[in-house]
């Protein structure tokens, strides 16, 4: 074999097609940096065992290699067999296709996010939403912050600073762990005043705590991510409504997840909507963008003018200010909503959410047919049931498909570390030692990449 003279000067191996096409791929500094530590740990290795010394060749490849690992974006695209609708360590909602377009041009281009055009002068980000979710919930203003947490503080720290804050016992919620209501109370300035027991809290007990000049509010607290069941009551916004009314203090819901139209036609029981919940009288409601309303990670306050006028003024707006993509995101999704039914077939969380039995049956046999034709891995189809997560509806489940996939040569949790760690991750959940694919939370348009990345699992472990 003829030996190739071995250029080690980095200079060198960057002027070479291949170190060209690396500087054009990848940062300068980075390149550089892979070559020599491959290069010195080649040298060291001729220097101490008299091993070769890597040819250019390879020192290229080995660097293409290890940047092509290194420079991947941490954050990256996954398939979601777990059926799990809202996953939150997996994105929760995926926004609507349709609404790419608005999203390309605000976040590639300017934009008049805080610009007035009929008049020139400067203008709200808020204005862009504020009519729309008028117009879906009925409310007299709204105002959108970053997540729901930041909407719950920015609502208690401006109106009750200082003061008390009546919950009941039943509902101090955690949510995911770190959304804790005693919490964000303390956070906000506020004074919690718990009441009623964990199962049952009365009227009376709300009439009791707000005796006597009580000058905070009442917090209501959608239990969102668990239900208490037996001998329990709770008190209902209506009568909340007539109490606070009485004491001349505002009511706020905290609701969670943003149910914006009813799914009761699809058989998929949501709760009340918004807009239901506002003609309660609640004075101000609470929720989240990309929980069942389907659009971005967003806080959503509707509600009473004046309440939301003081929190416009609050210097925490500023601090939990939206971006405009996010406000673009929002917008394109709230315009779907003008069309409930285009809203339920273009939103992909209520999309997933309706999807009906048969539609289901019908895509798991479509992606079943594909994995058959796979050599060292057994189908079968079996009946499950999908969450809707994201701490939303507790007590619902959705009868779905599933793919149970046994692999001839690896174990159930080597095959869901190994899809896990693919180029492209699927994520599967496991029971009973089986591991599932629940059909409803995969798109169709992903089974090519699953058939793939579960071929070149298969392969890889022959
Ligand atoms: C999910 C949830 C929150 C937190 O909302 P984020 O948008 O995740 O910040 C707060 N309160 C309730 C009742 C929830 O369900």
């Amino acid at each position: 074999m003829k030996r190739k003279v071995i250029v080690t000067a980095i200079n060198d191996l960057l002027q070479t097609p291949e170190g060209l096409e690396l500087l054009a791929d990848f940062p300068r500094t980075l390149v550089i940096a892979h070559l020599r530590k491959i290069t010195e740990e080649s040298r060291s290795k001729q220097l101490l065992e008299g091993a070769n010394p890597k040819t250019n060749q390879e020192i290229l490849n080995e660097a293409r290699v290890k940047l092509v690992n290194d420079h991947q974006p941490t954050l990256k695209k996954v398939i979601n067999g777990t059926g799990t609708i809202l996953h939150t360590n997996l994105g929760r909602s995926n926004l609507a296709p349709c609404i790419k377009e608005d999203l390309f041009h605000v976040a590639f281009g300017f934009s008049n996010v805080e610009y007035v055009l009929e008049t020139g002068e400067r203008g709200s980000r808020y204005a862009h939403l504020e009519k729309l979710l008028q117009k879906l919930t009925g409310a007299e203003a709204a105002l959108v912050v970053n997540n729901n947490a930041a909407a719950v503080l920015l609502t208690l720290s401006a109106l009750a600073k200082g003061k008390e804050v009546v919950v009941s016992r039943g509902e101090l919620v955690e949510i995911g762990g770190s959304f804790r209501i005693p919490e964000i109370m303390e956070l906000s300035g506020c004074h919690l005043k718990e009441i009623g027991t964990t199962n049952k809290t009365h009227k009376k007990d709300y009439l009791q705590a707000t005796e006597e000049e009580f000058e905070g509010l009442i917090l209501k607290v959608h239990t969102s991510n668990y239900s208490i069941k037996g001998f329990t009551a709770e008190v209902d916004l209506k009568d909340l409504k007539e109490i606070a009314s009485t004491r001349n203090i505002p009511l706020v819901y905290d609701m969670g997840s943003g149910v914006l139209t009813s799914l009761a036609n699809y058989g998929v029981e949501t709760g009340y909507t918004v807009k239901e919940v506002l003609s309660t009288g609640v004075d101000i409601v609470t929720f989240s963008g990309d929980k069942l309303l389907g659009g971005p990670q967003a806080g959503i306050i509707v509600g009473k003018k004046e309440y939301i006028e003081k929190m416009k003024e609050h210097q925490l707006t500023r601090a939990l200010r939206v971006d405009k993509m996010t406000i673009a995101a929002l917008e394109g999704t709230l315009r779907l909503y003008l069309d409930e039914i285009k809203a339920i077939s273009s939103i992909p969380t209520l999309n997933m959410l309706t999807l009906s039995k048969e539609e289901l049956h019908r895509k798991a046999i479509c992606l079943m047919k594909s994995l058959f034709r796979l050599e060292g891995l057994q189908v079968k189809l079996i009946e499950g049931i999908s969450q809707v997560g994201g701490g939303s509806m507790p007590d619902v489940e959705l009868s779905s498909w599933l793919l149970a996939l046994e692999p001839e040569n690896l174990s159930t949790t080597s095959f869901v570390e190994a899809l896990r760690k693919a180029s492209i991750p699927i994520i599967l959940r496991i029971k009973k030692e089986q591991c599932l694919l629940d059909i409803r939370t995969v798109n169709e348009t992903d089974f090519p990449i699953v058939i793939n990345m579960i071929r070149e699992t298969l392969d890889s472990h022959r």
